[in-house]
């Protein structure tokens, strides 16, 4: 008799088996310490990360100090600052951050403060939650010494009047429409932490949370296996809790690639037409400095940094 545990397993193998013949790609492998991060911006802020990895600090400072940069970089229209606003003209930012401990802390559809990152890290260390919200959050942080600042710039703010002419919200993969910075890293004394951080999807309804400051969704952190984060139309990585996802099949013995692979897989088999003509990529880094990275379409890339690999660009494999 097939036990459901067999079962789970020929059907994790055969479904591997064919991601592995369709892309084949290695995991790649990296003496620690490493980052890795989203999209090309990952290399300013790998290179922040960097500065604490190669010093002997703390995983969970570099992700931090890293997911810092494109947020407070005015140029960057999907992550804090100068990000794209919803359809009502207001920026509103999602992020979270997970250390070696399985501590975490997150804030969504948080206003006028330019380092959500750097909040939620307060959320995690000074209070007794996870995940604060709205009014809640902005509040929180003018407490803990955080400026108000004005997030919407000329360029954004031309950007949303350009959009009102059509209001037509339509994702573009790859189009600086959406897209985060989710970085992950493995210090010095082999721990990880993760950080994930951005404007989400631009011309989203107000009050539109995507997958960015869900702790699972698009970030997730187990100390014995690895990390993974996510970026892309984060309705789809929701649905299947995708880091958590990829963490999990590492830890069912996947390389960091394969793991990748069957997470996007998934979300074929759940959208089979959508996932066509959307983007979503996820990277994972475990314990033993393996990384790997998939996408559902073309042209995500994202940046890695180690002492073999000074801080390069690399562009994923995908689905389709
Ligand atoms: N995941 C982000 C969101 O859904 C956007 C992106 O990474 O492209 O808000």
């Amino acid at each position: 008799m097939t036990t459901r545990r067999k079962f789970i397993q020929v059907g994790a193998l055969a479904s591997l088996a064919s991601f592995t013949k369709a892309w084949g790609k290695p995991t790649s492998k990296v003496s620690k310490p490493v980052v890795i991060s989203t999209w090309n911006f990952g290399v300013g802020a790998n290179a922040e990360a960097w500065k604490i990895l190669a010093n002997n600090g703390r995983a969970l400072d570099a992700v931090e100090a890293g997911a810092r940069v494109p947020e407070g970089d005015p140029k960057e229209s999907s992550v804090g600052l100068g990000g794209l606003p919803d359809r009502d003209g207001r920026v509103t930012l999602d992020s979270c951050i997970m250390d070696e401990f399985a501590n975490c802390g997150a804030v969504a559809c948080l206003e006028h403060i330019v380092h959500p990152v750097s909040v939620a890290r307060k959320v995690m260390e000074k209070t007794p939650h996870v995940f604060l919200v709205g009014e809640g959050a902005l509040k929180f942080a003018l407490e803990q010494g955080f400026k108000k600042e004005k997030l919407l710039t000329k360029e954004s703010e031309k950007a949303w009047k350009e959009w009102l002419k059509t209001s037509q919200y339509k994702p573009v993969a790859n189009i600086e429409n959406h897209d985060t910075i989710g970085i992950v890293a493995l210090d010095a004394k082999q721990n990880l932490s993760g950080a994930c951080t951005t404007s989400g999807m631009a011309y989203k309804m107000h009050g539109r949370v995507g997958d960015s400051p869900i702790i699972g969704a698009a970030l997730f952190v187990d100390n014995e296996i690895g990390a993974a984060t996510s970026t892309g139309v984060g309705e789809e990585v929701i649905r299947i809790v995708g880091s958590h996802l990829v963490v999990e099949l590492m830890r069912q013995g996947n390389s960091p690639q394969q793991a990748c692979e069957l997470a996007v897989a998934r979300i074929v088999k759940n959208q089979p037409q959508k996932s066509r003509e959307i983007q979503v990529g996820f990277l994972a880094l475990n314990k033993n400095g393996e990384f790997g990275a998939f996408a559902l379409q073309k042209g995500f890339t994202y940046a890695v940094y180690s002492n073999e690999v000074p801080n390069k660009i690399f562009e994923a494999k995908s689905y389709y």
